[in-house]
């Protein structure tokens, strides 16, 4: 088994983890620290592509419907996750991690687009690159964004930040003697409908192109690190 640490990282954040505290927006102070955890990578000499969702502002599946057109939802979706972009750019340049954000959707005022040769050449520079906008089209979520993104991005990893250890072969909240699940396969995680760990489409993806996942908490200290490093943290889902 590889042991070597990554080279570069695909992070993926919902809106959910950027509300940190609160049930919605963007809690600054989480952020913060964030940026503290993201450095830790940073300056291991791993480089960073962070795909930002926007569930903190709206989801698409669950704004369609009541006279909003799922492609309209989809677009103000799109448009959530931008304001956690620019958000979270100003917090990691603020915590001094050079961060630059770039944008899947038309924004010329807000943001430079993404162009494949624009974020390789900030990850040269060193810079963390923030995409926001997903991929810029609609019935997507920002997961299938992500595992999309990493593949254009040669990363070797998505790090899916999560609130929860990883995945457990039962419900931890309900069960009490759950066990967590150190590895598993694409096939295991796409067949059983219990595992929530990211959307179908993301995980056939990532299946069919070979990308290993990795499911961890991002919110305890130094996992963002350990993940990155390739230590055992969370449950990887891989071959
Ligand atoms: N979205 C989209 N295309 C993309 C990425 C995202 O249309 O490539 C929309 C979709 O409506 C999604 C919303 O943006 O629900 C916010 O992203 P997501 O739900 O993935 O955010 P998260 O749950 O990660 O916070």
């Amino acid at each position: 088994m590889d042991t070597e640490p990554y080279t570069r990282v695909l992070l993926k954040l919902s809106g959910e983890q950027l509300a940190g505290k609160f049930d919605n927006g963007i809690d600054v102070e989480f952020g913060a620290w964030l940026a503290g955890e993201v450095k830790k990578v940073v300056t291991s000499g791993i480089q960073v592509v962070i795909m930002v969702g926007g569930g903190n502002y709206a989801r698409g599946a669950q704004l369609a419907g009541h006279s909003i057109q799922r492609v309209t939802a989809d677009n103000i979706g799109m448009l959530a996750t931008m304001m956690n972009g620019l958000a979270l750019v100003d917090i990691f340049n603020t915590a001094e991690v050079p961060t630059r954000v770039v944008t899947s959707i038309k924004a010329d005022q807000i943001a430079d687009q993404f162009t494949h040769r624009r974020a390789i050449s900030h990850l040269q520079k060193g810079r963390v690159v923030v995409v926001a906008g997903g991929i810029g089209r609609p019935y997507l979520t920002t997961d299938t964004a992500a595992v999309s993104l990493a593949l254009e991005l040669d990363c070797q990893v998505v790090l899916k930040a999560t609130k929860v250890d990883g995945v457990y072969d039962k419900d931890p909240e309900q069960f009490p003697d759950a066990t967590k699940i150190d590895q598993m396969s694409f096939q295991q995680a796409v067949a059983d409908d219990d595992i929530k760990i990211m959307d179908k489409a993301a995980m056939g993806l990532a299946l069919e192109h070979h990308l290993p996942i990795i499911v961890f908490n991002a919110t305890k200290t130094d996992n963002i690190r350990q993940a990155a490093l390739r230590q055992p943290v969370g449950t990887t889902i891989g071959d």
